[in-house]
């Protein structure tokens, strides 16, 4: 199978005018100007993308599939509110059962987006059967939770427990390493997320972080993310510390920023994905960097929280492997790639002359459409770790790539590709999504779920629920 298209944009070498990338089963075989391929590899169905551009699938590094159907149900609180409304409507309001139908949705959307790897935490295992129906591929993230020290031994028995059922439902036999897939495929990979500093004692992200680093589990963790989790850890002071306390949990202040603190737990082990780093304190740049941690900027999530913005420039010149993340729709409220690439863009920290060097043919010190790209694509395979097998189309990589139409009124003219891609086009221009090699989204149908039975669905649960959450 050949798919041809106006443009061919590799990622990890220059767009190709008249492009085109030839398939074998799950795999990219070659790619190069049309002509050449057709002649290359004859007698092979060819499939032309006249008007649009061919790119690795968009890699998501930090999303919450299950709660899909919370999507503006938490608008214009404080983050604490915000944060303790949303875990109890998870647990009060929605059964296991909308949950995974919330997944499913967010699946549906994702696939949509052409986005094809997500790096999803999930607190109830739904997601696993989202991607599992879905063909997407991902990094599942089971979270733990507990900011009681006296739970951590209890709480870390049952993430092994949860661990161990995940694997099951994908084939993955105990004691196996749980990095090899589903299947025969490594479409998904199982990980686990102690999820924020606030969220989980100090013992339990200790016990969690050598327990994950045995088995080689990926980790994810929310850090740095708000105000009110810095004054937590910095001052012992703030909401954050007021709820513990009314809950008689004991918290000693540990007087240092969440990524210092995290350290100190040996919590930062290479491959970690950060998620925020939003209030980082100079100590913690280089600290990142030595621990050879990943992070994930969500920038969209960052700035409707009211959290502010990510210093995205001196983490991009830091060297430190980075990714886009939409994170929830709670709190973004879609899932668009390229909106989260012009967030990157407009950042405001490439206006710090004060940061470091500025290269004097870029206003954003380097960074263009080409590094929001990259961000979206092989960065954030590398912040997930699966760079060697997705984030760009090369030969023997997995065929995971999309379609952008950019013959739209919106995106013409197209001087550049990468351009209008980043700086023009819309999830909504998205028209080949391909996982694997497996077709998940064409000619306007997602092809691996049921698109209008979920509408449906989603539909009915939330007949449920009332309005934003304060009732
Ligand atoms: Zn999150």
């Amino acid at each position: 199978m050949i798919l041809s298209a106006s443009w061919v944009i590799p990622i990890s070498s220059p767009p190709i005018s008249k492009g085109a990338v030839v398939l074998h089963g799950s795999r990219i075989q070659d790619l190069g100007p049309a002509a050449d391929m057709v002649k290359s590899y004859p007698g092979q169905e060819v499939r032309d993308f006249r008007g649009a551009a061919l790119l690795p699938g968009l890699v998501n590094v930090h999303s919450h599939l299950e709660l899909t159907l919370l999507r503006g149900y938490l608008e214009n609180l404080p983050f604490w509110d915000w944060i303790r409304r949303l875990t109890r409507t998870k647990y009060e309001l929605l059964t296991r059962q909308d949950l995974e139908i919330s997944a499913m949705a967010g699946a549906c959307e994702a696939i949509r987006a052409g986005v094809t790897t997500l790096g999803d935490a999930m607190d109830l295992g739904t997601s696993l059967d989202a991607f599992a129906a879905s063909g997407l591929r991902g990094v599942l993230y089971q979270e733990v939770f507990s900011p009681r020290p006296e739970e951590a031994d209890e709480r870390l028995t049952d993430l092994e427990g949860k661990l161990e059922k995940l694997q099951g439902r994908i084939g993955i036999a105990s004691g196996q390493r749980p990095r090899s897939g589903a299947s025969g495929s490594d479409r998904v990979v199982l990980g686990v997320s102690p999820h924020a500093p606030y969220s989980v004692s100090g013992p339990l992200f200790r016990k969690v972080s050598q327990w994950a680093a045995s088995r080689d589990l990926p980790v994810c963790i929310h850090a740095a993310e708000s105000e009110e989790e810095s004054l937590l850890i910095e001052k012992g002071k703030g909401p954050m510390a007021d709820a513990l306390r009314a809950r008689g949990i004991g918290w000693s202040t540990p007087g240092c920023s969440p990524v210092q603190y995290l350290h100190g737990l040996g919590a930062l082990v290479p491959g970690t994905l950060l998620v925020h780093c939003v209030r980082l304190q100079p100590a913690d740049l280089p600290l990142l960097r030595k621990s050879r941690v990943s992070v994930a900027h969500c920038p969209k999530s960052n700035w409707k929280l009211g959290h502010g913005s990510m210093n995205l420039k001196r983490l991009f010149q830091a060297g430190i492997p980075l990714g886009l993340g939409s994170d929830s729709v709670v709190s973004n409220n879609s899932m668009d790639l390229f909106e989260e690439m012009r967030f990157g863009l407009f950042n405001p920290s490439w206006f710090n002359r004060g940061d470091g060097p500025v290269d004097a043919g870029c206003t954003r010190g380097g960074f263009a459409a080409e590094q929001a790209l990259q961000l979206a694509t092989l960065g954030g395979a590398q912040a997930l770790g699966l760079s060697g097998s997705i984030g760009s189309l090369e030969a023997g990589k997995k065929a995971d790539l999309i379609a952008v139409d950019l013959s739209g009124i919106h995106t013409q003219p197209v001087f550049s590709p990468v351009t209008a891609i980043v700086h023009s086009a819309r999830a909504s221009d998205v028209i080949l999504t391909m996982a694997e090699g497996k077709v998940l989204f064409d000619q306007g149908t997602v092809t691996t779920l049921d698109e209008a039975g979920l509408k449906k669905q989603v539909g009915e649960i939330v007949q449920r629920l009332k309005p934003d959450g304060r009732a």
